[in-house]
């Protein structure tokens, strides 16, 4: 662990006071004790943070990374917000949103062609008002740029939103800076956290909090996306970015970077049954809902690893919920059966 200044970058919320910031999330997130989980698994004392409860327009963990990138847009003098991903992105629905709310156009830039029914995150994107665009045959970046470019020559200002930049992180940083301040107050302490690590955002921002407050224990990613070698890369990259990007100037232990590659099988739009036992445990035990790309997967990390005995019986272990239920309903038919 570093030698950190804490009290120059945290004191007090320092570190937010610097950089622009627009409000657009519901926090503090909740957190909540999660019990009947904990009984039904005979494991660990469970809780989760509610990042699924961020606000816009059914939330996820892009809300808190927003505030800080539709800050720079908006300095930029953007009017146009440009965010681009997979047809059930749960990130362009939020900036969907993020951008009605501020008066601002969204276009979203989705992979492929249009599909045959409107539903879940893409049924969201549209009433929110968003433009949709499909990249059909072309690639992402191709995609992009055309919007950009059509959008400009129209007199409008465009801003991509991209999250794998630090500026999207420190979202996570702040985030980590909440969770402390709300476990001080109600005199918890927590062991472990388990978290969906997609690009590794989310987690980076997470570890470099943890590290720069100084707080031990290990935050869990449960990779969603890249295999361990691939992921591992990225975040380490990401964290000492984000390190760089606050001006710590100090960097995080190797160690300090968990990853579990275990839990990939869903990710050819097929339900994994481990994913598929997850999502339905979580919800008839707690009446929380985790979806089959992002949140289900970390829960089938957690169970998986409270079953292994890889945590203890005595630890504390926080489920730091992404968000993602909006998809749930693209997979109706398989889920319903
Ligand atoms: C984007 C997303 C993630 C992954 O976040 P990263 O910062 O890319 O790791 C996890 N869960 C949900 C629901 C998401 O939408």
């Amino acid at each position: 662990m570093l030698e950190l200044e804490r009290n120059r970058i945290f004191g007090s919320s320092v570190l937010m006071g610097d950089y622009p910031r627009v409000s657009l999330a519901h926090l503090p997130t909740p957190l909540d004790e999660l019990p009947r989980l904990s009984g039904a698994l005979d494991g660990p004392r469970l809780f989760v943070k509610r990042d699924d409860q961020t606000g816009l327009a059914t939330g996820g963990n892009k809300t808190r990374m927003l505030e800080f990138l539709v800050a720079e847009a908006l300095q930029e003098g953007a009017d146009v917000l440009v965010a681009y991903g997979a047809v059930q992105s749960n990130h362009v629905r939020q900036t969907a949103a993020a951008a009605a709310k501020l008066g601002l156009r969204a276009h979203c830039v989705l992979d492929g062609e249009q599909p045959s029914r409107w539903t879940g995150n893409l049924l969201l994107c549209k009433l929110l008002g968003a433009e949709i665009h499909w990249a059909g045959k072309r690639d992402r970046a191709e995609a992009i740029q055309a919007v950009v470019e059509r959008s400009r020559s129209r007199g409008r200002c465009p801003y991509v939103i991209a999250y794998d930049q630090p500026r999207a992180a420190i979202g996570y940083v702040a985030a980590m800076e909440e969770l402390v301040d709300q476990l001080a107050k109600r005199n918890l302490e927590i062991d472990r956290i388990v978290v969906a690590s997609g690009g590794g955002g989310t987690q980076a921002g997470l570890i470099v909090g943890a590290t720069a407050l100084g707080i031990g224990g290990r935050i869990e990613g449960i990779s969603t996306v890249f295999d361990k070698m691939v992921l591992e890369a990225k975040l380490e990259e990401m964290v000492s970015r984000t390190v760089a990007f606050l001006g710590f100037g100090a960097s995080v232990s190797r160690e300090d970077l968990v990853i579990h590659d275990d839990y990939l099988e869903s990710r050819d739009g097929v339900v994994d049954p481990l994913v598929r036992e997850a999502i339905l445990l979580a919800a008839q035990a707690e009446g929380l809902l985790v979806d089959p790309v992002y949140s289900g997967k970390a829960m089938t990390g957690l169970i998986d690893l409270v079953r292994r005995g890889v945590f203890s019986h005595h630890e504390s272990v926080l489920f730091w919920h992404t968000g993602g239920a909006p998809t749930l309903f693209a997979y109706a038919e398989e889920l319903s059966r």
